[in-house]
């Protein structure tokens, strides 16, 4: 025991001091995440701030292979390259002369594709097949109005664009006879009014995620909406795709802190007021989310903010299995446990997780921990958290020690440190797609939403189809997932996968297309959702009708069509062409 114990010691105060060989755990200030990454300043071909990188552990890139087998990387091709196959602007005189608009091959090429796996195959393989044809970034309202003016009268077709981080193809031109202007909103990145006693910030729709906070921060103040993309997604994007913070259960979604805001159409300014609710008629707030600029741009929104929390803690405990796991999740949210985040992985993810984030030295001392606390291969990692002030953090805690303790937990120093190692880390996870990109390694996620009646069978179908899908061609694919949003009804499921890179861009492709529709036909059932936190785009659109319905979709398209009868605004996503 006293072997254990000395492990455990050294463990404990490597994870504390962040003296790691992995360059995983670090804390947020040392992540160089500023309060705003102008575009200029992100990888053109991957994600993030070019100063950031994720290295992966050795240990944990040879468990991956262990599943999908050796691998190779894929050749890419350099900026210089892709900018020769940018072609000559199709935008009319009277939109290039405007000062707003640009029609630079790089800023053109910057703003043509987003985060999704296809995107990350074009950018690679340099085959970006559109670009849109300009760029405008507006400052105003007035300016937007402007150019959705001059984008009638020349028929342009108008891709709103917020940080360029949708997962699901929603910000990608497509080929066709008008010309394609891209409205990029990062030049509206400011707050505009706070008022106090409403609790309610008015925002220009292009701030990103740390601008949003640094600046309500200055004034005590807080939005509490982090998406793992929270370093470049914006107020706007997340309004229009529906987006889900990593603290959803203490903060809300988007949907419970957007209040309402300006949303310029083709037909006109609709303003949404910010009542705190009304019984007058369907709800346009409701209404005009998830349009994925299909019916409009927001320019200005007004949130639902709150006062910093005086404490906010991450912590991280482990339980027998999965059915365990789930109980404790399921009833701490329907016994309302006042708790700002939920987060489940399974046995695999767990194994993984703990893998991926620690050194060789720090994995052993924690796995003979566990073993030593009577936890076998099953076990699975529960990362929760509290913020608000003390005493209802510890009303909070107790109560849900209470609820873990019954189910059989391990915790104890080593797993508090872990919480606040997964805080201060959390937005450099994305950094580590490149780095397994560059060893042959493709990633990419599935995520649903589905009751909890159904969670078992929903993962393991998902699983199973994404694990299967490649098996006619002899590959494996490696399967992890974790609840990350919890409800009284149900929760998210989120699905990691791994595969290899095949012999070129091409059939890396194809691969990834046979994983997605496999895992999308295994939501395409009438139980869980299509997208729970990323949204439809247009890789998911062709799922989306066995979700709504024929006459939902009917109705969705019409309410698009009154606000913009001539479809200029990212036609093709959301209900598809
Ligand atoms: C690494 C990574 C992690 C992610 N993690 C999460 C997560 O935890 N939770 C989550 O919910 N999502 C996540 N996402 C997905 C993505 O970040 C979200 O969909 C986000 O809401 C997109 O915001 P954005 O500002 O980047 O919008 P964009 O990608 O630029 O645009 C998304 C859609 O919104 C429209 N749009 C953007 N701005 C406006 C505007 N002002 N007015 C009208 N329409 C507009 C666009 O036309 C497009 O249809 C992740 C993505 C990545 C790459």
């Amino acid at each position: 025991m006293s072997k254990i114990k000395s492990l455990i010691c050294k463990a404990t105060s490597s994870l504390a001091t962040k003296n790691n060989d992995n360059n995983n755990l670090e804390p947020i200030q040392e992540n160089n995440i500023t309060a705003n990454t102008p575009i200029e300043q992100t990888r053109w071909n991957g994600w993030g701030n070019v100063n950031i990188n994720k290295k992966v552990s050795t240990h944990g890139a040879k468990l991956i292979k262990s599943h999908i087998g050796k691998t190779k990387k894929l050749p890419s091709v350099s900026l210089q390259e892709v900018l020769k196959t940018v072609p000559k602007s199709r935008l009319p005189a009277a939109m290039t002369e405007l000062e707003t608009v640009s029609i630079d091959n790089e800023v053109r090429l910057r703003h043509a594709r987003g985060q999704s796996f296809p995107d990350w195959i074009a950018m690679h393989s340099g085959d970006f097949e559109v670009f849109p044809d300009g760029v405008a970034h507006p400052q105003s309202t007035d300016d937007v109005e402007t150019l959705l003016k001059l984008a009638k009268e020349h028929d342009l077709i108008v891709i709103p664009f917020g940080g360029g981080t949708s997962v699901a193809g929603h910000i990608n031109p497509k080929k066709g006879s008008r010309p394609v202007l891209t409205i990029a909103m990062s030049k509206m990145d400011q707050l505009i009014d706070l008022d106090v006693e409403s609790q309610i910030a008015t925002f220009g729709a292009g701030t990103q995620g740390p601008a949003v906070e640094a600046q309500l921060d200055a004034h005590g103040y807080r939005l509490g909406h982090y998406p793992q993309s929270w370093e470049l997604s914006t107020l706007g994007g997340w309004i229009a795709a529906r987006s889900s913070g990593q603290q959803s259960l203490g903060y809300g979604r988007i949907e419970q802190l957007f209040a309402g805001g300006t949303l310029v159409t083709p037909q006109g300014i609709l303003n949404i007021a910010d009542i705190p609710a009304s019984s007058a008629g369907p709800d346009l707030r409701e209404m005009m989310m998830g349009t994925e600029g299909r019916a409009g741009i927001f320019t200005t929104v007004k949130m639902r903010v709150q006062p910093q929390p005086e404490q906010e803690l991450f912590k991280v405990a482990f339980l027998p299995n999965w059915e365990a796991g789930k109980e404790v999740l399921r009833q701490a949210v329907q016994g309302n446990i006042q708790l700002s985040m939920l987060r489940l992985s399974n046995a695999v993810e767990t194994d993984a997780h703990l893998h991926l984030g620690t050194t060789p030295s720090q994995f052993l001392a924690i796995s003979t921990y566990l073993k030593a606390r009577g936890l076998s291969s099953d076990k699975v990692m529960l990362t929760y958290g509290v913020s608000g002030d003390k005493a209802q953090n510890k009303l909070a805690l107790t109560q849900f020690n209470k609820l873990l303790k019954q189910h059989g937990s391990v915790t104890g120093k080593i797993t508090d440190i872990m919480g606040s190692v997964w805080a201060h880390g959390r937005f450099k996870f994305p950094y580590l797609r490149g780095t397994l990109w560059d060893k042959g390694i493709m990633v990419d996620t599935f995520e649903t939403a589905t009751n909890w009646k159904n969670i078992d069978e929903q993962m393991q179908q998902m699983q199973q189809a994404v694990q299967t899908s490649l098996a006619n061609e002899g590959e494996n694919v490696m399967a992890f997932t974790h609840i990350s949003h919890v409800y009284k009804q149900g929760a998210s499921l989120y699905t990691t996968y791994f595969f290899r890179a095949a012999k070129d861009h091409a059939a890396t492709l194809k691969r990834w297309q046979k994983i997605k529709h496999a895992a999308s036909l295994s939501v395409a059932n009438g139980k869980a959702t299509i997208s729970h936190q990323h949204g439809v785009g247009r890789d998911h659109a062709p799922y989306l009708a066995a979700e709504k319905g024929k006459l939902g979709i009917q109705v969705t398209n019409d309410m698009l069509k009154s606000l913009d009868p001539e479809q200029r605004m990212n036609p093709g996503v959301l209900i598809g062409d």
